[in-house]
């Protein structure tokens, strides 16, 4: 199955031309972290800024929601990098 090629304006961030790639891209819903493989992302030549278009969005939180869609689970560790309340 052929995709029509999808247009992506120039980068907001530096002007660069933007083109798209397959990435591997984390997500965060409401009921946790997804990764999806295979994802098409406007990828800024210049600075790597990523474009997402909304179809793409709207399509990952469909399969977010979809369990049959989901090939494997792995573990995430969350680890606080700093304990943020010794601040004040
Ligand atoms: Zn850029």
């Amino acid at each position: 199955m052929k995709r029509k090629p999808v247009r992506y304006s120039n980068c907001e961030n530096c002007g660069g031309k933007v083109v798209e790639k397959r990435l591997t891209v984390d997500h965060r819903f409401h009921e946790g972290l997804f990764e999806f493989e295979n994802v098409p992302v406007g990828v800024c030549r210049e600075c790597s800024e990523r474009v997402y278009k909304g179809p793409v969005l709207e399509r990952l939180e469909r399969l977010a929601q979809s369990k049959s869609k989901c090939k494997r689970t792995i573990q995430v560790r969350v680890i606080e990098f700093e304990n943020r309340h010794r601040e004040s």
